[in-house]
């Protein structure tokens, strides 16, 4: 996917300590979203001045007030999500494009809206020259999915909602899983997933997210 060594710099070797320290040893056990992480370039996605710290067990400011997300908060909520190989999964909250490259290898197809168009050009220039899977990026709100491609086996928020997501469970396939975080009474990430024609919700987590903002940027 990239040069082994770049500026002098082997991010391979922080590529994998990552994988292995923040990841692996905190429960993070499915073996294709840990191979998908050894993969996915994460420096491509960050200032390039932050080099092999890119991989540090942290979130980083992208610009306009946003955050790539920390390496074990991706994994985590994908874990939850459980994408497999046949899925269509919908992603609201594009950001830097790392979590869309990871989704991209698990899934046969991610489509993915981002709000602000600087980071949505940017996010689509890192993942041009990346050999991904088969990805859609739409700019806009994404508060309301994506009508035309839907239904989606699996749907994923990166940013906190302040009430449940009726409107993108609407587009939720039959036992398909959606994970999000609201931020209503404290903030907390939830799975909600549809079987036999009802819906069931789960606690996962507390979390810590950038708001989802309605409307046009
Ligand atoms: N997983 C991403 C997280 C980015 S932060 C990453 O690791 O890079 C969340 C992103 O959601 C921000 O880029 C923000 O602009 C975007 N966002 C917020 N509200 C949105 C909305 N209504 N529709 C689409 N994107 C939205």
């Amino acid at each position: 996917m990239e040069p082994r060594v770049e500026a002098g710099i082997d991010y391979t070797i922080a590529r994998r300590r990552m994988v292995l320290e923040q990841l692996r040893a905190r429960g993070i056990t499915e073996r294709s979203i840990l191979e998908a992480f050894m993969r996915v370039p994460r420096h491509a996605f960050i200032d390039q001045a932050v080099g092999s710290k890119a991989y540090a067990d942290c979130s980083f400011p992208i610009g306009y007030a946003q955050t790539i997300s920390q390496p074990y908060t991706i994994a985590f909520m994908i874990q939850a999500l459980s994408v497999r190989a046949a899925d269509r999964v919908l992603e609201i909250g594009t950001g830097s494009g790392y979590q869309t490259a990871i989704l991209s290898l698990l899934a046969k197809e991610v489509f993915s809206i981002e709000r602000l168009p600087p980071l949505f050009e940017r996010a689509e220039a890192a993942l041009t020259g990346l050999r991904t899977g088969k990805i859609r990026l739409k700019m806009g709100d994404g508060s309301n999915g994506w009508r035309m491609h839907a239904p989606f086996d699996r749907i994923i928020v990166s940013a906190a909602m302040k009430e449940e997501p009726s409107g993108l469970l609407e587009q939720l396939g039959e036992e398909g899983t959606l994970v999000v975080p609201i931020a209503d009474r404290g903030e907390r990430l939830w799975l909600f997933r549809r079987t036999s024609g009802r819906i069931v919700k789960e606690l996962l987590a507390k979390c810590a997210f950038v708001p989802l903002k309605k409307g046009e940027a």
